[in-house]
């Protein structure tokens, strides 16, 4: 099936110029979700994978059920201050301003080996900055997937240059 009919475009949202992939509509076809989840899973199904981790908020959604899919664990990248326990931290830079990610510290074992996992990279801040969260713990980053890439905005290639194998399920030209 083509997960692309399956996930809607909203133009100008957040703001003008934006073209919003809204994968909910994915989520809610039951074909559709289960097709990308098994398609993010297959490639790491005898990688003998520890954890996938999961970037805040939808990257919860389809890394908690890739983790479930390969019976690995999950860890939770999350925006700062949502965590309770030891903390490691990493700033990244977002179109206007930056931000802050945050994993836990105890969360990955050293040389445990870990997937990420997002709904769509754009330029790539968010993940790189993931990629740097998981270095911190020692984790052993075997790839990264993402439902969606847009490629015009290099973010899957600047993971690819940091010798990391990333899939992406569909890609969309432009912003
Ligand atoms: P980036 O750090 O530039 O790779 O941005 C990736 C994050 O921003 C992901 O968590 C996406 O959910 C969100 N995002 C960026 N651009 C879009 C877009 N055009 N449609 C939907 N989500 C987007």
């Amino acid at each position: 099936m083509d997960l692309k009919d399956a996930i809607r475009t909203i133009p100008d949202f957040p703001k003008e110029g934006i073209m919003f992939r809204d994968i909910t509509t994915l989520m809610t076809n039951p074909k559709a979700f289960k097709a990308s989840i098994d398609a993010l899973a297959a490639p790491y199904k005898d990688k003998g994978l520890d954890n996938v981790a999961g970037i805040d908020a939808r990257g919860f959604v389809f890394g908690a059920a890739v983790a479930y899919a390969l019976g690995v664990g999950f860890v939770p990248i999350r925006k700062k201050g949502k965590l309770p326990f030891k903390t490691y931290s990493q700033d990244y830079e977002l179109e206007y301003g930056s931000g802050t990610l945050e994993i836990h510290a105890d969360s990955i074992r050293k040389g445990e080996k870990v997937l990420l996992i997002d709904d769509l990279i754009a330029t790539g801040g968010t993940a790189e900055a993931s990629m740097k969260l998981l270095e911190k713990t020692g984790a052993e980053i075997i790839g990264a997937a993402f439902v969606v890439d847009l490629p015009d905005l290099g973010g899957l290639g600047k993971i690819t240059s940091m010798g990391i194998p990333v899939t992406a399920l569909v890609a969309y030209d432009g912003h």
